[in-house]
């Protein structure tokens, strides 16, 4: 290769946050939450003890936990990406989780 040449990275190996591959996710609701907080006095409890954010929150990639002002940890289940990290996180076992009832949830664009 001559020093005038130029390499470019390819397509495949291009960096892309994980915003963008957010942004490529659909979504079917399903109307039932495929998770939930068991007891919000746990979570009130894990604040105290872990800090805030509390673990579920620091690692979900979907910001699907929020701690708000008023103690409470409200759930947008609908950004879920149905990793299942959070329930392996949470040190009080208290996040019932499951799949979405069949056809609804996540689905990618491109494979
Ligand atoms: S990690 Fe578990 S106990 Fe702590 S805030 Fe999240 S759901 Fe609640
Ligand atoms: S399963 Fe993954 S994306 Fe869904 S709430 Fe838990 S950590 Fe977030």
């Amino acid at each position: 290769m001559s020093a005038t040449q130029t390499t470019q990275t390819p397509q495949s190996e291009q960096k892309v946050s994980v915003e963008e591959k957010l942004y490529l996710a659909k979504y079917k609701l399903d109307e039932r939450p495929h998770l939930v907080v068991l007891d919000q006095d746990v979570c009130k409890k894990c604040a105290q003890i872990n800090g805030t954010p509390q673990p579920c929150m620091l690692l979900c990639p979907a910001d699907v936990y929020k701690w708000e002002e008023d103690k409470k940890n409200v759930v947008s289940y609908d950004n879920c990406v149905e990793c299942g990290a959070c329930r392996i996180i949470c040190p009080y076992t208290n996040i019932e989780w499951k799949y979405p009832r069949w056809g609804r949830g996540l689905s990618h664009r491109y494979g």
